[in-house]
């Protein structure tokens, strides 16, 4: 992680509000939010419009999935902002691959 340097306004104490110029820095470079919802029909979902993830929590059994939920959405999100082209199986096969990476290479 890495944080922009903020610019200090010239109107406004910077000091105070030092935090909340950070947050919002990450939050536009970055572009991806988590959000969750107690009901659904899937595990997750991503939407490339708004750059947001959806977890829907019903559909877990512990912390421990909700974290690989989460892992799942976002590295579609890191998907998207990458130049490659490709469908949206391959995509799934991808991420997968990824979170699996671990026991795979053991
Ligand atoms: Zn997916």
């Amino acid at each position: 992680m890495f944080l922009i340097p903020v610019e200090k306004s010239s109107n406004r104490r910077s000091h105070d509000y030092k935090k909340t110029y950070y947050l919002i820095n990450l939050w536009n470079g970055m572009g991806c939010t988590v959000d969750f919802r107690a009901t659904g029909d899937d595990r997750g979902c991503y939407y490339e419009e708004t750059h947001r993830c959806l977890i829907f929590l019903n559909s877990h059994e512990n912390l421990e999935d909700i974290y690989k939920t989460i892992n799942h959405e976002v590295l579609h999100h890191c998907i998207e902002g990458t130049d490659i082209t490709i469908d949206e199986l391959q995509e799934e096969k991808l991420i997968f691959n990824i979170q699996w990476a671990d026991y795979s290479i053991a």
